[in-house]
């Protein structure tokens, strides 16, 4: 339902709370967040309010990082349970994913992780997306792009409405994103990046926004900033425009 994504030099769980803070008007049902921090990729998630997740936080203490991403859900597969909130991390601990929309083939996409021996931990259509991705990445060279062209992949495959956002434990200033039938931004701050569901996830911090077309991969990093793909890989040029409103 709402989405945050954030690289930059700031603390990414203050940025990422407060996105989700400003996106609450939407509805939702529970709540998560990720952050990335010394190749250790570290979620929190909880039914219901944003206050909930936040005692959970208090409780766990979330390691300092300034890569992170937030979700807030509104449930279409699977109940509005602790499990099923996102961010859904891959069984190798190595890749989270928040997901709004639905993905139409989930099931058959599901069944062929499971024949190859992938435990799911939620029942939701958006698990299958972190486990696809964890599969494709250590099959693709390095590059800096890697993580990008292994959402590429792994959109192409999906049927449905998505806006992806997907961050992995290796690539710590690194977040990728994809859309299809839901929308997507990202927010052009001063050597910071973000992502979101719609400019009000980050409209605190910048009125800079480029808008991602339909079936196309974004990704932020903290060096080589903003690049735009479609899903065959070819640089996009995305359209710029300043936000107006007060908020
Ligand atoms: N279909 C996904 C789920 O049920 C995402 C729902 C949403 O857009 O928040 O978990």
């Amino acid at each position: 339902c709402g989405i945050v994504g954030y690289v930059g030099p700031q603390n990414a769980l203050d940025v990422v709370l407060e996105g989700l803070r400003r996106l609450e008007y939407r509805g939702y049902d529970s709540a998560g967040v990720a952050v990335v921090v010394d190749g250790v990729l570290t979620t929190a998630k909880k039914a219901g309010k944003l206050a909930n997740l936040e005692k959970v936080l208090a409780d766990q203490g979330l390691p300092a990082a300034t890569t992170g991403l937030g979700h807030t859900r509104w449930a279409t597969h699977g109940g509005p349970t602790d499990r099923n909130a996102h961010p859904h991390v891959s069984a190798d601990g190595q890749v989270a994913v928040v997901h709004n929309g639905i993905i139409e083939n989930f099931a058959a996409l599901r069944a062929e992780c499971e024949a190859t021996g992938t435990e799911f931990s939620s029942d939701t259509d958006t698990e299958v997306v972190a486990h696809l991705l964890a599969a494709v990445y250590p099959t693709l060279p390095e590059s800096p792009d890697r993580l990008a062209e292994a959402l590429r992949r792994v959109s192409r495959r999906l049927e449905g409405a998505f806006t992806l956002v997907a961050t992995h434990a290796a690539e710590p200033h690194t977040m990728v994103a994809s859309r299809r039938n839901s929308p997507l931004v990202v927010g052009v701050g001063d050597g910071e990046y973000f992502l979101g569901s719609d400019v009000a996830a980050f409209i605190g911090h910048t009125r800079h926004a480029l808008d991602v077309g339909q079936d196309e991969v974004v990704e932020i990093d903290r060096t080589r900033g903003v690049t735009v793909t479609d899903f065959t890989g070819r640089v996009v040029e995305p359209p710029s425009r300043t936000v107006d409103w007060d908020a």
